[in-house]
């Protein structure tokens, strides 16, 4: 082959044209048969295949010959081992990227013919072209790696190919090895984008129902069937997510995935507190919205360690492994921008350091995770102050009356006993008609505090009308609770406010205490609806207010729960 000269460029313009049509096909067969079509019709040559790497073989999935002829069916579907290509390349004499194999040398003749098409109707009498010769133009992706090969037959003017159509062929598998990558590129997004879009319109069904919902069961069970989704489609292990109780900074397990029992338990158990997370989203560990604390490059304090649940795993050390110790937080906000929680991820499937697509695919789960939970919450906060007293700030009867629904169902699961109190101000009418109404809203005010103060953990107080308040209360029999009953008593009995014209207000309050046991009258709860317990329950409740006002006021007395 000789030196090249270019007296005329107009030859090599035409090629870079018609090679930048390739990068407008919209799929891989047309880009290939117009790969094809080039290498013939433009670049002088007979036929042309191309051959693409799928694991350990080379397949032609396109063919062409400006002489349909030519083309026998023998190269559809022609497959050749890797391991072939190889040697070929180990033999081939290098044309500037090119590989070069005449069909007489002995590897040729020996090894490779069988997995060699010779050239169809070939004219001996033409030129040093054998019809066992071979010529790749080698395609690479953007790693370097081989993916294919562009595998022209004789030229037409029957010779070897000229310097200058050796050169343009080279350029011209460039080219090709680029619109092959960024098609290849583009045909990756479009799917990932229809996948993503997929698993939107699943996720907002997932929460559309929660948004409504008052209780708290059913987001938990809404975020368990989002976390299986998310660590499925990031290829993760194991993920916490935790959320913010409301006004604090105190952290909950709302859902989990890929833990066993016990450590869920103790998870839940640890509560957390959205603080002790800062030290794992330092901004030097943040990719995007994701923080990725890889335990080579940084360190924590121990109280960190001991809240985080470190899965006992042999450790193996590499560069992108991942270590058991290693972790992944990503912060959660609402739309005002507040952090509302938190979701930890651990345990890659591919035991490597995530990939940048894993990492998009978690960033994207996570803002389709706070925006439904941001919207949860709005709702929640406002059917909150729908239901709350503006005078006390309690919650109202309404709400009262539907938690008592709902501790009366579990307890029948449970077998515990719970507690209703009754609360009434003694001659209320009497204070507000010496000093005054507003007079009387303060001394409202201060009972309600009061009796709040005195509610234990759990218990739930309400203002149910004008001057009654009611109170129910978690796991306490008759006894517990006329013991509560008697200090909230005590309390409003020595309790005075400031009166504006001086002097003090003073008054007492009377108590009706009623107590459901799920073990009594188990028979009958089988056939009541809950709200006739409920309204059972109240209804004693308030008997044994009435009994306390008959028999003097300022005292606790109770009634039994017939259902
Ligand atoms: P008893 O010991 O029998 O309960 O007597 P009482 O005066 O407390 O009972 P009664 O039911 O006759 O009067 C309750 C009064 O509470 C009547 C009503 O005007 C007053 N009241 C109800 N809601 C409010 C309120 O929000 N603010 C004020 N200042 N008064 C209220
Ligand atoms: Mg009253
Ligand atoms: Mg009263």
């Amino acid at each position: 082959m000789t030196e090249v000269s270019f007296e005329d460029y107009s030859n090599l313009r035409t090629v870079i044209q018609t090679a930048r049509k390739l990068l407008l096909l919209e799929d891989e067969i047309s880009l290939f048969d117009e790969i094809n079509r080039i290498v013939c019709d433009e670049l002088g040559f007979s036929a042309s295949v191309i051959f693409v790497k799928e694991g350990d073989i080379f397949r032609t999935v396109s063919r062409y010959s400006s002489d349909p002829e030519t083309m026998n069916g023998e190269i559809a579907n022609h497959i050749m081992p890797a391991k072939v290509v190889d040697e070929i390349r180990n033999h081939a004499e290098p044309i500037g990227n090119l590989f070069w194999l005449d069909g007489r040398t002995e590897v040729i003749q020996n090894s490779i013919q069988s997995f060699i098409v010779p050239t169809p109707n070939f004219d001996e009498s033409k030129s040093g072209w054998h019809p066992l010769s071979l010529l790749f133009a080698p395609l690479y992706d953007r790693d370097g790696e081989l993916i294919g090969l562009i595998n022209p037959d004789d030229p037409k003017d029957g010779t070897l190919p000229s310097a200058e159509n050796s050169l343009f062929l080279e350029l011209f598998a460039n080219y090709c090895s680029i619109a092959i990558e960024l098609l290849r590129a583009r045909t990756n997004a479009a799917s990932r984008i229809r996948i993503l879009e997929a698993q939107r319109a699943q996720i907002s069904r997932l929460f559309e129902t929660t948004a409504e919902s008052r209780r708290q069961e059913q987001l938990n069970e809404v975020l368990s069937d989002f976390a299986r989704m998310m660590a499925e489609a990031a290829d993760f292990q194991r993920i916490v997510i935790n959320l913010k109780e409301p006004d604090t900074s105190r952290l909950q397990l709302r859902a989990s995935y890929g833990l066993t029992k016990a450590e869920e338990e103790a998870l839940a158990i640890n509560a957390t507190d959205l603080r002790q997370f800062e030290p794992l989203m330092q901004p030097e560990m943040a990719i995007g919205g994701v923080y990725f604390f890889d335990h080579k490059r940084f360190s924590l304090p121990d109280e960190v360690w001991e809240m985080l649940a470190v899965p006992e795993r042999t450790a193996h050390e590499g560069d992108d492994i991942w270590h058991p110790l290693d972790s992944l937080t990503i912060p959660l906000f609402d739309f005002d921008g507040d952090e509302i929680g938190i979701i930890s991820l651990d345990e890659p499937i591919s035991g490597r350091h995530p990939t940048a697509s894993q990492l998009e695919t978690l960033e994207f789960f996570s803002s389709q995770c706070e925006a439904a939970i941001s919207q949860v919450i709005k709702f929640q906060r406002l059917e909150r102050k729908a239901q709350t007293d503006d005078l006390t700030h309690l919650p109202t009867r309404n709400f009262f009356t539907l938690q008592v629904d709902h501790t009366i169902e579990r307890a029948i699961q449970s077998g515990q006993k719970i507690s209703v109190l009754f609360l009434d101000i003694d001659k209320f009418k009497h204070i507000n008609d010496t000093y005054g109404h507003l007079a009387g809203d303060r001394y409202l005010i201060a009972c309600a505090d009061i009796i709040e103060s005195f509610a234990p953990d759990g218990t739930i107080v309400a203002r149910y009308g004008g001057e009654e308040f009611t109170l129910l209360l978690n796991d306490l029999d008759e006894e517990g609770a006329i013991a509560e009953a008697e200090k909230i008593r005590g309390s409003i009995e020595s309790m005075s406010i400031d009166a504006s014209e001086g002097g003090e207000i003073r008054s007492t309050i009377s108590i009706g205490v009623a107590t459901f046991d799920p073990s009594l009258h188990r028979h009958r709860f089988r056939s009541l609806a809950t709200s006739d317990l409920t309204v059972a329950l109240l209804g004693a409740a308030d008997k044994a207010l009435y009994k306390a006002k008959e028999s003097g006021r300022n005292r606790v007395a109770t009634s039994s729960f017939e259902p």
